[in-house]
């Protein structure tokens, strides 16, 4: 695992569909995910240059942030109600807001205001968290008077399969909605984001309009990773 390596190769791709689709690469935010890497892989990623990170649990959450607090963290996982106030002060970038109970808890909690992206289930999976397309526009109408809430954009997770036309249109439908969202000219929903995109299937979510894309096994690895 040679991070550096891996680095300069998503960098690369970063460049190539951008200049293929006519999008400044520099507009493009690569998200180390390290949840199953230890704190050395981290170091070894901040040498690197990589400055975005994110984890998936509460917990690792803070202690990441704590060991590595002069970057900035994505927290990238379902969030349980009870421990928005754990945690919630210490997130820069929050990509899992699902549901009007979690807004209201964050609201209640947040000495600032959070940047969140609303999670999306595109595919429908019954094992996916996320609202469904057809959800987001009331759900994010009906955050409103949620003062500390922003949302910056909409994140999804595409199925875990290799057929390039249904992650594609995941992907697609995605924007579609992110572009009737962002022109509702919400004050609190600027909405100009897409965190979509993983290791397996990131080319496709840039070439589809991709603005942070999530990347753990093909960056950083996954040493740590049990299945
Ligand atoms: C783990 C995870 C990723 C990164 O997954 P890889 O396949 O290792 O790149 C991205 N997004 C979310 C929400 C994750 O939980």
């Amino acid at each position: 695992m040679n991070i550096r390596e891996n680095f300069s190769n998503i960098q690369n791709n970063i460049r190539k569909l951008c200049e293929k689709k006519g999008r400044n690469p520099e507009q493009v935010q690569l998200i180390a995910v390290t949840k199953y890497v230890t704190d050395k892989r981290v170091e070894e990623a901040i040498n690197a240059g990589i400055t975005n990170f994110a984890e998936n649990r509460t917990d690792n959450y803070s202690k990441r942030k704590n060991i590595f607090p002069n970057y900035t963290w994505h927290l990238i996982g379902s969030l349980q109600t009870r421990k928005v106030k754990d945690v919630i002060n210490e997130v820069d970038y929050f990509h899992a807001l699902d549901r009007e109970s979690l807004a209201k808890e964050i609201n209640k909690r947040a000495t600032k205001e959070i940047s969140c992206f609303v999670q999306v289930n595109v595919s429908g999976e019954e094992s996916k968290h996320g609202l469904k397309l057809d959800e987001v526009e009331n759900f994010i109408k009906s955050l409103e008077n949620y003062s500390k809430i922003k949302v910056v954009g909409l994140m999804t997770m595409a199925p875990f399969i290799e057929d390039e036309i249904v992650l594609r249109n995941c992907f697609r439908e995605l924007k579609i909605l992110r572009d009737r969202i962002k022109n509702l000219n919400l004050s609190y929903a600027p909405c100009e984001y897409l965190s979509m995109g993983m290791s397996n299937d990131y080319k496709i979510a840039l070439d589809e309009g991709a603005t942070h894309i999530r990347i753990g096994t093909a960056l950083v690895g996954n040493e740590l990773k049990r299945d």
